[in-house]
């Protein structure tokens, strides 16, 4: 048997990966993946074969990493933040049926949501949810009604691809969805290129988010009613604050 690790790297910078995920690719012949997230790795581990696609060709990439590994190379199919959070790994189990004498190890990383969590504060610190504005595999109908629901579930709600240059309106809808359950205050965020060279952030209003400078690079945090600005983070309370006994 040969093995695909599909790897999630982190949202960038070697600190933010998991010893695991370290060791998965030591254990490599082969590093696979889109170019931008092998170039993160790629001068971590020189040695390395390396083998890129670019984006839109997953299907390509992850029947490459498999027969790679039937030929008998183990493989690391690398991706950002977790390998299952919009990643490869379901992608690869899926297509797995086809090929002879080769596992799958799923290797956990830190998604956006939670590492875009602690550079504003502690966002998710509540119920949460986690929505793509991507309707390239999701219909667009979809994404809306996910969105409303959580809107109206008063969930915190963090938002992955939130802007190309081809869809600027997805953010604008998702904001209006929005402030039709939440006041113009409520407390929101963005984070860009987190753990990378470049990383900004700032906290704004849901009035002021349509406005910000987002882009596919940002993850976007929209708070709950119950989200607050604490000595300038950005906090959802649990809810000890209402046991007050607790803290005596
Ligand atoms: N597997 C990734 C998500 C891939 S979808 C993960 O678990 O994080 C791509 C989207 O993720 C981007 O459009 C952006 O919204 C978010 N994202 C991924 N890495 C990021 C980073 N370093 N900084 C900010 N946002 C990021």
């Amino acid at each position: 048997m040969t093995k695909v690790y599909a790897v999630g790297l982190g949202p960038g910078g070697k600190e933010m990966m998991t010893e695991e995920a370290v060791h998965a690719i030591e254990k490599s012949d082969v590093i696979c993946g889109y170019t931008v997230y092998v170039d993160l790795v790629t001068s971590m581990f020189p040695e390395k074969e390396i083998f890129t696609t670019p984006m839109k060709k997953e299907i390509d990439r992850c029947k490459w990493a498999l027969e790679t590994a039937q030929s008998g190379k183990t493989v690391a199919m690398v991706c950002s933040g977790d390998a299952g959070v919009y990643g490869m790994a379901g992608l690869l189990l899926q297509l797995l049926h086809s090929y002879s004498d080769v596992e799958i190890e799923v290797v956990p990383g830190i998604t956006a949501a939670i590492s875009g969590a602690a550079v504003l504060g502690a966002p998710v610190g509540h119920d949460f949810c986690v929505i793509s504005l991507s309707d390239l595999l999701t219909p667009w109908d979809l994404i809306v009604k996910r969105l409303e629901l959580a809107a109206e579930g008063d969930f915190i709600t963090c938002l992955y691809n939130p802007r190309s240059k081809k869809r600027i309106e997805h953010l604008t809808t998702a904001c209006n969805i929005m402030l039709k359950h939440r006041s113009e205050d409520t407390v929101c965020g963005w984070v860009k290129n987190i753990g990378r060279e470049g990383e900004e952030y700032r906290i704004c209003t849901l009035k002021e988010l349509d406005n910000e400078p987002i882009d596919m690079f940002t993850t976007v945090f929209i708070g709950s009613s119950q989200t607050k600005l604490v000595d300038g983070k950005m906090v959802t309370p649990r809810g000890y604050e209402k046991h007050e006994d607790m803290f005596v």
